[in-house]
């Protein structure tokens, strides 16, 4: 310590006051309001006496202060929640927010987001109506279903259903279908949420019919299929499919639950993934109940989609836990949105997880090869090459797209990936042999320019 130091004790002294920097913080004082501001400065000019006093030097403007201030504000109260830059090829990132929004699904939320609306009113009635209507007819259009109730997400869309038709008796399900899904949270846990009671059968990588068959007693409620989405059984495996558990279960009047997870309302096949059973060939199969997500392979906002028999959903409705796990106007309004590009058969041209999916090798390459050509012309020599994307979300286990990656140039990718991250918007990729790595399979078109200026500017900050 050195706070003798008469050239300390003269920088001390030149520090400006609160009061005085306030009266230049209009700005601050605009966006944080006065009280955060005022405490902000407080702590900006007490880490410089800190520093001052711990024998640091040169002096520091108004305006370096009133920067310090900001960057102080912005990390305690600026947003948490922003946007970032996908670039790890990953469609569905649970991590980063699941599926983005199509135009036509933000746009009805802006449309009922800052008016009234007609949540649960019935315009023409003149009475109160219901929030359950929303979306229901183009559920039931779309997948072939009865009837369908859309609440909070799928875990709550499972929960309610065990709970409303299962609670205190007996459900059959798979070894082989007791899955955890990220975050450490195990389905089978929230099931046991229900008060229902989880009867295994059969083995990890084998279960019979017959093994269902010998479970079910006078107290069961019902047959329980969870898709295991996540992670995939290869080899010596077995399990019954939808149909047969189907005719096992109507022959006993029990109803067949299935928890389809993903929502994928179209066949992947056709893009070159490993076929994923659809909502659709759910109900097909004889299912009674399909639970499935909005957020995954569907495309929309965070939802739990409930489709099936008309009397099961109407008693799903029903239920109080209905209350507590309800869906909002926001969410209700973008769903609606893009089942409505399913009914019209635009899911591949305005769902971007879709765009992503049905993406042509051929456009990726391209953009990959602008982006290189753009970043050479300011020296920065990336390489093309050949790579995976995958779809992430618990959605297809174990089978990826081909694509096409733009390898940056850099001696220490961590160092790059930790700068890139900090960029506002980050900018997220994934590290591979060494090098890192951006899909254009995830980067959104109107994000381009974006992502270029953000490696022009981190990858030139580097060189210096
Ligand atoms: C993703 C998933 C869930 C959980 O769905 P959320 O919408 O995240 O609550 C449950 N079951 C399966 C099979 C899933 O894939």
């Amino acid at each position: 310590m050195n706070n003798d130091n008469p050239n300390n004790r003269s920088l001390l002294r030149h520090l400006p006051s609160v009061d005085k920097l306030l009266l230049q913080a209009e700005g601050l004082v605009g966006e944080y309001g006065r009280l955060l501001t005022t405490e902000a400065l407080r702590h900006t000019l007490d880490q410089r006496r800190q520093h001052i006093l711990s024998g640091g030097n040169g002096s520091i403007t108004a305006s370096d202060l009133l920067g310090l201030a900001q960057a102080w504000l912005d990390d305690q109260f600026g947003a948490t929640l922003r946007p970032v830059i996908n670039g790890t090829g990953v469609i569905v990132h649970t991590n980063l927010g699941r599926a983005p929004l199509s135009e036509g699904a933000v746009a009805a939320i802006t449309a009922v987001s800052s008016t009234y609306s007609t949540l649960e009113y019935d315009p023409e009635a003149g009475q109160r109506g219901s929030r359950t209507i929303h979306g229901e007819q183009l559920l039931n259009q779309i997948t072939g279903s009865a009837a369908s109730l859309v609440v909070n997400n799928n875990a709550a869309a499972v929960l309610l259903m065990l709970t409303t038709l299962c609670q205190g008796r007996e459900v059959i399900i798979s070894r082989g279908q007791l899955v955890e899904i990220g975050g450490g949270f195990r389905i089978p846990d929230v099931m046991v949420q229900s008060g229902a009671k989880l009867v295994e059968v059969g083995t990890t990588n084998k279960t019979h019919l017959r093994d269902y068959a010998n479970a079910i007693s006078a107290n069961t409620a019902a047959i329980l299929v969870a898709h295991h989405s996540n992670y995939k059984i290869i080899g010596f495996t077995s399990e019954p499919t939808l149909a047969e558990l189907a005719e096992l279960a109507h022959a006993h009047q029990l109803p067949l639950l299935y928890d389809q997870g993903s929502g994928a309302l179209l066949d992947v096949a056709p893009y070159g993934l490993e076929p994923e059973p659809t909502v659709t060939e759910g109900l097909e199969a004889g299912c009674d109940v399909v639970a499935f997500s909005g957020d995954k392979l569907l495309g929309g906002p965070q939802a739990g989609i409930l489709c099936g028999r008309a009397d099961l959903i109407a008693q799903l409705k029903r239920h109080p836990l209905a209350r507590a796990v309800r869906a909002d106007k926001l969410c209700l309004a973008a769903l609606a949105a893009t089942l409505r590009h399913y009914a019209a058969e635009q899911a591949t041209t305005q769902i971007p997880v879709w765009q992503m999916i049905a993406a042509p090798l051929a456009a990726i390459t391209a953009r990959a090869e602008q982006w290189a050509t753009r970043l050479a012309e300011s020296g920065i020599e990336c390489e093309v090459i050949n790579g995976r994307s995958t779809v992430g979300g618990g959605s297809l286990p174990g089978t990826s797209l081909p694509t096409t990656l733009l390898a940056l140039p850099h001696p220490n990718p961590d160092e790059l990936a930790a700068r890139l991250r900090g960029n506002n918007p980050p900018v997220i990729g994934r590290i591979q042999n060494g090098r890192f790595l951006l899909d254009p399979r995830t980067v959104l078109p109107n994000q381009e320019e974006t992502l270029l200026q953000a490696i022009l500017q981190q990858c030139g900050r580097l060189r210096d």
